[in-house]
């Protein structure tokens, strides 16, 4: 987690120190109240609420949301920034923390926790609820809230600031559960749903988030029969299924105004507008295109347009990132050229293998470098987020696909090397969960908090909660299915990429066959864990939901 300054204790590990533990319930009771500005923002309402209402589940006690104005006894939680929390005049660096920032600290009988102006404090409320009071969320059907009526804390002494700002689990089963995991970007598709207090200050793309300069998005085909000249030049002939002619002023001006249109029609502000090419080639062969690609190479027309297109923006929208992938024909960055101060570059290396890191196979070392061409672009960008590809087979969301093991080790490269925030395409187009579904969604929204969150802990972790009694099969069954040695060597698990290359690499939705001797290990696993908890109905039922990857493998 980066710049914690911090005294983290966990509840129980630290014993009373000077006059700052405090007890904020005893059987049942409490004196707090929780204390917002007279005028909180919705954020800040939700925070408190949340507060309220996971401290009641805790205690048994209410805490009651007042207003600053009206606060007069010590015992006060403070949530948010307001002016009775600026007369203790803390020592915080309040500009410091961002926009997503927060401290959680004892003041004499206060606890104070505020942050940043758009998530920073329900950040820093859930962080307090997860953290020092050991609340889990771990599925949206299933929490683990502890008891105690009596609830003591340690001195507390803590500053974060979140590693990613862009955290998004694109498929993304419930919003409540997300809040909660501190995600804060969401589809478009969701926005009706953003008006859910708990998500305030959420970011989302405008209109759709990839693939516009096609002509269902930004690029009409309305504008083919009066002009030609904007779309690609293949073969001698103008086609609409192309990349359209970046070169041409006139489609410049076209793709400016239905921009601006998708902007003002937006319900809340979007956060980037996604300038990008179709899913497919075709790129535009006039000699203006060709010279273009040949002095920045073949990112280099796309990259010199969406350059435009965000000084143009820029004008009317300072805050309005401009989005566009590094995919496909843009996958390696451009000779010769900065991208403007305001463009985000979402890096999509969609064909790597996912079985290992991305420094861990000869087949991602030497056949698709992919952290030499994210430097590259971290070198000529100011912002480089990534779609990380962790998608299952196609058809097959709960097949078990192999790509747990690498993600430690992926998540603390891309912290490294500046990657300011992730989009996880968590499965197809699906919201179908069962399997290790629920399991793996867990995992990325931790690492999209915390890169550095031990994943093997997490797993554990999970399990234990989870399936009870059954833990020790179902983490059996979670290192079998990432184990190389399960699925039948060579060819099968590769393809035409990855032929040639020595062990077992797996693409994206790839669908491995499972050694027969394997899969009679993990079916004796399944009886025997469902024997284990016969008696206790909430965890046979989280078994039984695993074992519907059991069921897609037979198959
Ligand atoms: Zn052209
Ligand atoms: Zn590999």
């Amino acid at each position: 987690m980066g710049t914690m300054v911090t005294s983290l204790f966990l509840l129980g590990a630290v014993t009373a120190c000077g006059t700052d533990t405090i007890q904020l319930a005893a059987d049942g009771e409490t004196d707090y109240r929780i204390v917002v500005a007279d005028d909180p923002s919705v954020e800040v309402v939700a925070a408190a609420g949340e507060l309220a209402g996971f401290l009641k589940q805790v205690t048994g006690a209410e805490f009651p949301v007042i207003k600053g104005s009206s606060a007069r006894s010590e015992h006060q939680i403070m949530v948010g920034r307001s002016p009775v929390l600026d007369e203790i005049k803390l020592p915080v660096n309040w500009k410091a923390l961002g926009p997503e920032g927060f401290v959680i600290r004892t003041v004499g009988r206060k606890l104070v926790i505020a942050g940043g102006p758009r998530r920073g404090t329900i950040n820093g409320v859930y962080t307090f609820l997860e953290d020092i009071i050991g609340c889990r969320w771990y599925t949206p059907k299933f929490s683990v809230i502890p008891h105690k009526p009596t609830l003591t804390l340690p001195p507390l002494n803590v500053q974060m600031i979140p590693d990613f700002d862009m955290r998004w689990l694109e498929r993304n089963p419930e919003l409540d559960w997300a809040a909660r995991q501190r995600l804060n970007y969401f589809p478009h598709d969701k926005l009706i749903d953003l008006k859910n207090p708990k998500l305030a200050g959420s970011g989302h793309s405008v209109r759709s988030d990839h693939h516009t300069l096609v002509p269902d998005g930004l690029l009409p085909y309305a504008e083919f029969d009066k002009h030609p000249e904007y779309f690609a030049l293949v073969k001698g002939k103008r086609m609409q299924k192309g990349q359209p002619c970046l070169t041409n002023p006139g489609l410049f001006d076209v793709i400016i105004r239905n921009a601006k249109t998708w902007i003002e029609h937006e319900v809340a502000p979007g956060r980037f507008i996604s300038i990008s090419g179709g899913d497919f080639g075709n790129l535009c062969e006039c000699p203006k295109c060709t010279a273009v690609r040949k002095k920045h190479g073949w990112s280099g027309g796309e990259m010199l347009f969406v350059n435009k297109v965000a000084a143009e923006l820029e004008k009317d929208y300072p805050d309005l990132l401009v989005d566009t992938l590094a995919y496909s024909f843009t996958q390696s960055p451009p000779a010769d050229m900065t991208m403007h101060k305001n463009v985000q570059i979402r890096y999509c290396p969609i064909h790597l293998c996912y079985h290992h890191a991305f420094d861990e196979c000869d087949y991602n070392l030497k056949k698709r470098h992919p952290l030499s061409t994210l430097a590259g672009w971290i070198d000529i960008a100011p912002r480089v987020c990534v779609w990380y590809y962790a998608l299952p087979p196609a058809q097959e969301p709960l097949y078990p696909y192999p790509n747990i093991n690498c993600l430690s080790r992926n998540f603390k490269l891309m912290h490294n090397a500046g990657v300011k925030g992730l989009m996880i395409q968590n499965r197809w187009y699906t919201e179908q969960t069962g399997g290790l579904v629920e399991l793996k969604d867990y995992l990325y929204v931790k690492l999209l908090w915390n890169p550095d969150y031990d994943v093997q802990k997490g797993i554990e972790e999970f399990c234990r909660a989870c399936y009870g009694a059954a833990a020790p099969q179902i983490i059996a069954y979670v290192k079998l299915v990432n184990d190389t040695e399960t699925y039948y060597p060579g060819e099968p698990a590769n393809d035409s990429f990855t032929t040639g290359v020595p062990g077992m690499h797996v693409r994206i939705g790839r669908r491995i066959p499972i050694k027969k001797s394997t899969l009679v290990t993990i079916k004796k696993l399944f009886d025997k864990a469902e024997r284990t908890v016969a008696n206790d109905a909430g965890s046979l039922e989280r078994v039984k939901r695993v074992k519907l990857s059991l069921e897609a493998a037979m198959k």
